[in-house]
């Protein structure tokens, strides 16, 4: 029996709309980040008494696109409601949000977002996206649980929210990693949020084992935490479920190691919901939706399948390499800058930008756009390494450099490090190698493999930067000429 057997996951994630310059019902700036506390602020988003709301136009633009880009239905008519509970990031002791009952709609019901998952597709199915306010921020010293007092910010509040609610059609928490990598993929394609800007998106994770009622692990901030904080509570589920115990619905905080419950879980009566008197309702109709339509960019499937036709890459690559719109556009710029290229050389400029230069995004925690490398710096780095003039592993401890923007011309000058393609000086140390080596020259007559380590030996005495082809050349005619071979 599988370790998840009986495990259902269904995730709410709160996408923030960044590329928003003003909040959702004032003319405040959303772009609080960095900013000093409590200075982006009006009595609208205050929640001072008297003030009204206005909707900002852009952020039904935005969810309108984001609709159409996850394939849902959208509402052409609805009005906001007023979901009600008291809390200090809250001042008007309500947010107004959307709701799909009692005569009230989400924006668009459906949708669906796929994913790959052990070489297979499979489709994740939405129940419905929703327009709301983001509450404020409130500031802890350390961690939620142990704060001696709790600090808000109101900067963050009223700043536009969108809530994709899945349905629960998750089974591990592996899968719970890829719809969410396809769906922060499909928001960052719409140009509706930044992704990698902090809190832009907080993930609420349901989880429930067998028939048990669920927990739901509120304000998880990356993908890795999710699955992290899964992993450990369905482990903790199955260790209670095992002892006999029936699970009641739980609401909890993933503190990085474990998950604490925080309250017992305030049921949809709680809330109150009624129509949000101050708004006007609103009709969205076609043309409105075709216009939005047109906007969007080409989508990360379509793309994946035409990098598949245009430059032969496999669809793992290809799925791989559309995933993040930076590096895909990256990508494209560059491989069609030389029009020798073919689909060797595709495949190759794919691999350094999701080896090499991704890892260095990585470990530097920068996106792609946030450095100085040029599409046009790994055209030469691959036909440097293809006419023999550096090697790939020189190549490698090129990209510090690179990413600063130097031209590759410009790094083999500066460091000294070329390949070393002159047959005497390659002769000299294959000879060299040979006659400190008698054990593994005696293995090549058994085993071939023992001709890498030779090559090996060849490369660590030139610091990396034989040419490997002509030393491989080198080698094999001296083994000949030994009779070894
Ligand atoms: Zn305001
Ligand atoms: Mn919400």
């Amino acid at each position: 029996m599988s370790k998840y057997e009986g495990v259902v996951i269904g995730l709410e994630v709160h996408v923030q709309l960044t590329e928003l310059k003003t909040k959702l019902f004032c003319g405040c700036s959303s772009d609080y980040r960095g900013k000093e506390a409590n200075t982006l602020v009006c009595p609208i988003c205050l929640g001072l008494p008297g003030s009204l709301p206005v909707t900002n136009e852009k952020a039904i633009e935005f969810a309108t696109s984001l609709a159409l880009a996850l394939k849902c239905d959208i509402n052409k008519q609805f009005y906001f409601f007023r979901k009600n509970y008291y809390y200090p990031d809250l001042p008007k002791g309500f947010q107004i949000s959307q709701y799909n009952k009692a005569g009230g709609k989400a924006f668009a019901d459906g949708g669906v977002v796929s994913i790959r998952i052990n070489d297979d597709n499979k489709d994740i199915h939405l129940n419905r996206i929703h327009l709301e306010e983001d509450p404020a921020r409130i500031v802890h010293e350390g961690s939620i649980a142990t704060s001696p007092y709790a600090l808000v910010d109101y900067n963050r509040s009223g700043t536009t929210l969108i809530e994709i609610v899945s349905e629960p059609d998750m089974r591990t928490p592996a899968e719970a990693r890829e719809y969410l990598k396809q769906l922060i993929s499909l928001v960052q394609y719409t140009g509706i949020c930044d992704p990698a800007l902090e809190g832009a998106f907080r993930v609420d994770a349901n989880v429930s084992f067998k028939g048990n009622e669920r927990a739901e692990i509120k304000n998880i901030n990356s993908i890795r935490e999710v699955e992290a904080a899964l992993e450990y509570e369905i482990g903790l589920q199955k260790r209670r479920v095992g002892k006999g115990e029936t699970l009641k619905q739980e609401t909890k905080h993933w503190d990085g190691t474990k998950t604490i419950p925080l309250r017992s879980k305030e049921f949809e009566a709680d809330y109150k919901y009624f129509p949000e008197q101050d708004l006007v309702p609103f009709e969205i109709n076609d043309s409105y939706i075709d216009k939005a339509r047109k906007k969007l960019p080409e989508m990360p499937d379509q793309r994946k399948v035409r990098y598949q036709e245009e430059f032969q890459l496999s669809e793992f690559d290809a799925g791989i390499l559309v995933l993040d719109k930076q590096i895909a556009d990256f990508f494209e710029k560059g491989v069609k800058l030389n029009e020798s290229f073919g689909p060797e050389e595709y495949k190759l400029y794919c691999n350094w930008l999701m080896n090499d230069i991704s890892g260095w995004l990585n470990e530097n925690t920068k996106k792609i756009n946030e450095t100085s490398l040029r599409p046009k710096q790994l055209v030469d780095l691959i036909n440097f390494i293809k006419d023999g003039k550096i090697t790939g592993k020189i190549a490698k401890t090129f990209v510090p450099k690179m990413m600063d923007g130097n031209d590759i011309e410009e790094i083999v000058k500066e460091t000294g490090k070329q390949a070393i393609s002159d047959e005497s000086v390659l002769e000299k140390t294959v000879l060299q190698v040979i006659k400190e080596n008698p054990k593994i020259v005696e293995d090549c007559k058994k085993n071939m493999k023992a001709k890498k380590a030779l090559i090996g030996r060849v490369m660590a005495k030139t610091k990396g930067q034989a040419n490997p082809q002509k030393t491989e050349e080198i080698i094999d005619s001296k083994l000949k000429e030994m009779g070894i071979i």
